[in-house]
């Protein structure tokens, strides 16, 4: 299955050939990074802070991260909790590689992010699909169905992509309620799009039971840095100890001055107010694609950067088309699950001239 970042790498090449293509297929913000995470990569460069980095990450970046993540969750979190990756997916792999055997399963909630059932075809491990509603509820009953003492992992991803939902407060429940009682399950909680919330409430399960869920997050949104790649996972400790070996056996770490950026991406008050401005302007696309889209989309995005559209037509199909005919790159729903073959991801992350021009190519598609 093709995935986002190669439709862009398509999109890419007709570009070059001088098509006038415009992308609104990939979740990634079209802002420069700030000035000051671009500064510190130089600075540590010219300050010789290139050497290998400690495999679980730098310490000044994990005691970075602690601060900022006991900050907003309210709860104690320590440096040695946290891994440090380049870019939130690897904590995808290390999860499912590092918690479930042959005869565990893993329940994946739909629309997913492609990489989840990626690793579990890759690492021969059983999963269950159950489709949320469109505001992001979980179906009680065909969740408590498909929960059983076999499962290992539930992966959840709120602020949803694409959808845009967020977690309501009985799905914390239900989650909360699932781990009480099976003893073996833990639960990834991706939440790369925490601080792309437009309006609700973000809830994070990992505040209410860290001993047994992983909180996935990443800097390419929120900071505008997808090309860096960082990220990281709070593993419960007694995981830390493995994953930091792993890490250091296959790419020990991000770059170490990529890492010193995120010290700065985190504390820095001028990135703070940048990533402000950023998600007011992503509120601005929103609405003005909301008003262009309502009569195909019910729901409005809560979170993140996406509208996932209905059509009446096969999406993979439509996709082409719209790259062919119309040089407009946007990504086929079934990327996201089986539900979704009549479905097609526009991403607002691009400028508004972008998104006015690409959303005019759309419609005279449909
Ligand atoms: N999770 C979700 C839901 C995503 O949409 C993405 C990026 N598209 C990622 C994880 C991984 O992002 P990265 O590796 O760039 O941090």
């Amino acid at each position: 299955m093709i995935t986002a970042v190669e439709i862009e790498a398509k999109a890419k090449e007709l570009k070059q050939k001088g098509y006038p293509v415009i992308s609104l297929a990939i979740g990634e913000p079209d802002f420069p990074v700030h000035e000051s995470i671009k500064d510190t990569i130089y600075k540590a460069v010219l300050d010789n802070k290139t050497y290998y980095p400690n495999p679980q990450g730098i310490l000044e970046l994990r005691e970075a991260v602690a601060e900022y993540e006991t900050k907003r969750k309210g709860i104690h979190i320590s440096p040695d909790e946290i891994l440090i990756t380049a870019g939130g997916k690897p904590v995808i792999f290390y999860s499912i590689f590092s918690l479930c055997n042959k005869d565990d399963e893993v329940i994946l909630l739909e629309p997913y992010y492609l990489v989840y059932p990626y690793w579990c075809k890759v690492l021969n491990i059983k999963y269950k699909v159950i489709k949320l509603e469109e505001n992001g509820t979980i179906p009680k009953d065909e969740f408590l169905k498909a929960l059983n003492s076999k499962t290992r992992l539930i992966i959840i991803n709120y602020p949803n992509n694409p959808q845009g939902s967020l977690m309501n407060k009985e799905n914390l429940d239900l989650l909360l309620e699932a781990l009480e009682k099976f003893s073996r399950l833990y639960i990834l909680s991706d939440e790369v799009y925490s601080e792309l919330v437009y309006e609700g409430e973000h809830i994070s399960i990992f505040k209410y039971n860290k001993e047994r869920v992983i909180l996935l997050e990443s800097f390419s949104k929120t900071y505008s840095m997808t090309g860096l790649r960082l990220g990281y996972g709070i593993f419960p400790i007694d995981m830390i100890k493995n994953l930091k070996t792993m890490n250091s056996n296959l790419i020990t770490g991000p770059s170490t001055p990529i890492q010193y950026a995120g010290i700065v991406a985190l504390k820095d008050e001028n990135v703070k107010n940048y990533v402000k401005t950023m998600l007011e302007e992503f509120r601005k696309r929103r609405d003005f694609l909301y008003e262009e889209l309502k009569t195909f989309v019910k729901f409005k995005p809560q979170g993140a950067f996406y509208y996932f559209i209905k059509i009446p037509y096969d999406g993979l199909e439509f996709c082409n088309r719209a790259l062919n005919e119309k040089y407009l790159a946007i990504t086929p729903g079934i990327l996201f699950g089986d539900s979704f073959k009549n479905y097609v991801r526009i991403s607002f992350a691009n400028s508004m001239e972008n998104l006015k021009e690409g959303i005019r190519r759309f419609k005279e598609l449909l």
